[in-house]
């Protein structure tokens, strides 16, 4: 089946590509880009949208197998593509985890039946995420993970680290790390500053974080192997990072949206949407992470995606799990928080959301070039909106509800197929083409 995309802005970091042109898609494929072209099937008018390579989240759980009654595959999945994300990597912390190459066939079996994009899978590093043993790495990684990681928790154990980045570099995966000292964060459950004095919370200090990546920027100095720290929060993992990467090792990062927009001050409603590991931190280490961002130390935004039952996070602060979701606000948050406020522009951020994500793991995607899978994302950056409790997610514990925001993903399409549209009537069933002109 074709596709033709006209009239709309495209952008394409991977190439430095921004201009007013046409996109034709062929059996999934984009197979020509220029002016004016023309071609037999459907039609997308995307007069005033702008075109952008699929987003790709490093960082998501989809809590299936074995907790779906906060997430299924099936509805993390909508819940992606309604974020404008083509692909997803899914996390190991499932129920079983991902650490045998069982778990991880089910997972792929399950995204190509119901899954409404691409779903890469993340092992686990150690045997029930028990940071004892490792896993079988070189199994999971032949079954189809692209990458290891125990996140939720982190690598406690320094030797356990070191074996599992060797695995790693072997196989030419990453590493991605949970960076947190349990001994320093003690049961803490927001960041320990002031405003965790002020409500008499125990605190997780920036130290917690930063120690850990430390120690794993040493252990992938000492192993040749890539390292990826997740959802850097803290000014200090920045900066380590940062020197790091000029020491020419190894090291990649990601932050999530949520950390880019809130602080730790905002805790002060007890609203459990703002509980999340790592925790909301102070101004300046949010300012810290931007810095980042516009000075290329932070590879990539990921989502942290972190689903959760209403009944579960309907309970006191303390007792609340830790955990946002995040796919179907990402895009809008950055675009306000990023590019409204002239920190990046336009195509940086969709590099931050697309072509560098794909780099960093190696995944396929995160380009528009001809011959590439038709993973496109449409925006509209001048539609204001309302973040309401709606979501594709089956859950809806988002920190943003009642946000209003501007820059809105219109259409999601994956190898060619339209698996999301805002201005349809109906929920896409998965897998399944629209024929539909705008
Ligand atoms: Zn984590």
């Amino acid at each position: 089946m074709n596709l033709l995309i006209q009239n709309g802005r495209v952008i394409d970091p991977s190439r430095n590509f921004d201009a007013k042109i046409d996109l034709l898609i062929e059996d999934g494929v984009i197979t020509d880009a220029g002016k004016k072209l023309r071609a037999t099937g459907e039609i997308i008018d995307a007069s005033g949208l702008v075109i952008v390579p699929g987003f790709i989240d490093l960082h998501t759980h989809l809590r299936e197998p074995g907790q779906e009654h906060k997430e299924t595959i099936a509805t993390g999945t909508r819940a992606a593509v309604a974020g404008g994300y083509t692909a997803v990597c899914a996390m190991a912390n499932t129920i079983p985890p991902n650490d045998e190459r069982a778990v991880t066939e089910m997972i792929i079996a399950e995204a190509a039946r119901n899954g409404a994009c691409r779903v890469y899978p993340i092992g686990a590093v150690s045997r029930g995420l028990k940071g004892e043993e490792l896993a079988e790495i070189a199994d999971l990684r032949t079954a189809g993970c692209v990458g290891i990681s125990d996140d939720g928790k982190p690598v406690g154990n320094a030797q356990l680290m070191r074996r599992a980045l060797e695995y790693a570099a072997m196989l030419r995966i990453p590493v991605i790390a949970h960076e947190e000292d349990p001994n320093l964060s003690d049961g803490g459950v927001m960041h320990e500053g002031l405003y965790s004095t002020l409500l008499g919370m125990s605190g997780i200090p920036a130290a917690s974080e930063e120690t850990m990546v430390a120690r794993d920027v040493i252990l992938a100095q000492m192993t040749r192997a890539h390292l990826h720290v997740a959802h850097v929060s803290t000014a200090g993992a920045v900066e380590a990072v940062r020197g790091a990467r000029r020491a020419g090792v190894h090291v990649t990062c990601e932050v999530t949206a949520h950390h880019i927009a809130l602080t730790d001050e905002t805790v002060q409603s007890f609203s459990t949407n703002l509980k999340m590991n790592p925790p909301l931190r102070p101004e300046e280490h949010r300012k810290a992470v931007i810095e980042a961002i516009a000075d290329g130390t932070i590879d990539a935004i990921a989502t942290d995606h972190a689903p959760h039952h209403f009944d579960e996070k309907n309970v006191e602060f303390d007792l609340a799990p830790f955990g946002v979701i995040g796919l179907e606000t990402a895009f809008s948050i950055c675009y306000d928080r990023l590019v409204r406020r002239r920190i990046i522009d336009l195509p940086r951020l969709i590099e931050l959301l697309s072509c560098a994500p794909a780099r960093t793991f190696n995944l396929p995607g995160g380009t528009l070039r001809a011959g590439s899978p038709a993973d496109i994302t449409l925006l509209n950056l001048d539609e204001r909106f309302q973040v309401t409790n709606t979501f594709q997610s089956k859950a809806s514990n988002s920190p943003f509800i009642g946000a209003t925001l501007q820059g809105r993903v219109v259409a999601t399409i994956v190898g060619g197929v339209v698996q999301f549209d805002l201005r349809a009537p109906a929920p896409l069933p998965a897998g399944k083409p629209r024929k539909r002109k705008r």
